[in-house]
């Protein structure tokens, strides 16, 4: 059976010379897994349109549950981002979480709108790693059915306390006089900024969740939280965001990382 979609290519392996399984995030039928066979065969601007990190118009043929790539066109190319090894470790963290959480088998325009978003505003630098983490982090874990209650303090209902504590165990709030002053175990103190920021992440409609500002640190700070929420929640570790930090923290250029693989 023959089938168009239109999506985000968000993995691949490659299975032979010529062969590649690629992972697509569409919105007809959310993650969707196809073979792309003989790229060769196919020309250039087929193996291009199939590449990680591009959007295109496919068309699937598929048998038994799986498909295979019929043909396939480019409608948008994050080039500038593939340049940066920042952002597309990001980006492959991202795509990683998003093969995890989003749906397969049903549509998930609002899953590819949110990750098509967030590539865009890193590749033209409108917003930074440390903003488009932390959001795509949370969003998503919201749309997937993880989303914290950032209400108010879960014993007295209060949405304006002096002080909060969060639990990223339960998704809860704990206001300061409830807690009696102390941080109960498992919970950790999160401040009046980034609680906001969670607020409006979780809680805005599609095209606000990016309309917020707030200082470097008060992003860094931010991302902690939604990290350690996300990884308690899902009860996983991923390799990319390992990646990613270690990338981040030895702060190297894409030169220094050819020259310190080399043995020594
Ligand atoms: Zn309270």
């Amino acid at each position: 059976m023959q089938t168009t979609a239109t999506g985000l290519v968000i993995g691949e392996k490659i299975l032979s010379n010529d062969n590649r399984l690629i992972t697509i995030l569409t919105a007809e039928l959310g993650v969707v897994h196809a073979f792309v066979k003989s790229i060769k065969k196919l020309g250039g601007s087929m193996a291009a349109s199939t590449d990680l990190f591009t959007y295109s118009s496919f068309v699937l043929f598929s048998n038994k549950e799986k498909y295979s790539v019929n043909s396939a066109e480019t409608l948008h190319l994050f080039y500038h981002l593939r340049e940066d090894l920042e952002k597309t470790a990001l980006a492959s963290y991202l795509a990683q979480l998003a093969e995890q959480l989003c749906p397969e088998g049903e549509g998930a325009q609002e899953y590819l709108q949110l990750f098509l978003n967030c590539l865009h505003l890193l590749e033209t630098d409108k917003r930074t790693p440390d903003f488009v983490k932390p959001v795509f982090e949370l969003r998503l874990l919201t749309m997937a059915g993880f989303m914290p209650d950032l209400v108010g303090c879960q014993e007295c209902g209060e949405y304006q306390a002096e002080s909060f504590c969060f639990s990223p165990s339960t998704g809860t709030l704990l206001c300061g006089k409830c807690s009696h002053g102390v941080v109960p175990q498992g919970y950790i103190q999160i401040g009046t900024a980034q609680l906001a920021a969670m607020r409006h992440i979780i809680y805005s409609e599609n095209k606000r969740i990016f309309q917020f500002k707030m200082s470097a640190e008060g992003l860094a700070c931010l991302g902690r939280i939604t990290e350690l929420y996300l990884l308690t929640q899902l009860e996983k570790s991923f390799p990319s965001l390992d990646f990613y930090h270690r990338l981040r923290d030895f702060g190297l250029s894409v030169q220094n990382m050819q020259t310190d693989v080399t043995p020594t």
